[in-house]
């Protein structure tokens, strides 16, 4: 599909796996990193995958903190 195809229908492609989705189907994730926050647009699953990520990044951070 072409650029300007998706950008009349309204798509939008997922930043993980590039899955085209509807504008409904976009799942917008929030990162905050230590340049500020980054916004994430991706599918249902690559968001569910994002989110279990940062779920065992949060406690690694936390594991490693509490060890120093
Ligand atoms: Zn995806």
């Amino acid at each position: 599909m072409s650029d300007w195809v998706k950008k009349l229908v309204g798509m939008k492609s997922c930043w993980h796996c590039e899955k085209l989705m509807t504008k409904k189907e976009v799942y917008s994730v929030d990162v905050d990193t230590q340049d500020g926050p980054i916004n994430f647009k991706m599918c249902k699953a690559c968001a569910e995958d994002m989110d279990e990520m940062l779920k065992e990044l949060e406690e690694t951070l936390a594991e490693r903190n509490n060890t120093f």
